[in-house]
């Protein structure tokens, strides 16, 4: 995928995150404090300004993803905008001097994205936190980087959901939903829907 077809695809997801607004709100009112959707909204209207902006030139797809989760971190306040916004940024990182979006590059975004949503607050898969979804993404990218996109990304993205659902079961470690305790069972981390939906809509955009 070339550069011009990655900003309508990340313009096509910013679209749907801000659409998911409400979804992703009712979510966060059982276990959070409510304003994850609004936050999303927020980081994903501003990435959208900022693809549609002429003066947006990014220099190859890693420095397109490392200027989205900038956005993504100034736009959003709280946990959200640090966690979101470093997982492009690292992502991005690793993707210095590529210019061709591939299986490869996305398994690469995914996985340097991941160690440093890690490094920087340690959630483990199990901590019932969007590494979940963003861990079980990364994990089966990996095992596709000879596919191309359109092959690899339906399966990315429903190990992504799966990763998801499965918070359902887990006592939260970190935020609002660990004061909740066991009562914070049988109800998914909105973040890790938001990492989940992210692929999700990547994929529908490819498939379309
Ligand atoms: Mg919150």
């Amino acid at each position: 995928m070339n550069l011009p077809t990655l900003h309508n695809m990340m313009l096509f997801v910013a679209e749907k995150m801000v659409e998911s607004e409400p979804t992703l709100t009712a979510l966060d009112q059982v276990i959070g404090d409510g304003d994850h959707g609004i936050g999303m909204k927020r980081g994903f209207a501003a990435v959208m300004v900022q693809i549609n902006d002429p003066n947006f030139n990014p220099k190859d797809v890693g420095d397109f993803f490392t200027q989205i989760g900038t956005k993504l971190m100034t736009s959003m306040s709280g946990a959200s905008g640090a966690i979101f916004g470093t997982f492009f940024r690292a992502g991005g990182k690793s993707l210095s001097g590529v210019t061709d979006f591939t299986t490869q590059a996305l398994a690469d975004l995914l996985n340097h994205g991941w160690q440093a949503v890690y490094a920087r607050g340690n959630a483990k898969p199990g901590d019932k936190t969007m590494v979940d979804a963003l861990a079980a993404a990364a994990e089966k990218a990996a095992t596709l980087t000879t596919c191309d996109l359109k092959t690899a990304l339906p399966q990315i993205a429903d190990a992504a959901m799966a990763g998801a659902e499965k918070t359902k079961q887990m006592v939260a470690v970190f935020g609002r939903a660990k004061n909740l305790g066991e009562r914070a069972v049988g109800h998914v981390d909105p973040g890790s829907i938001s990492m989940a939906y992210i692929i999700k809509y990547m994929n529908e955009f490819i498939q379309k």
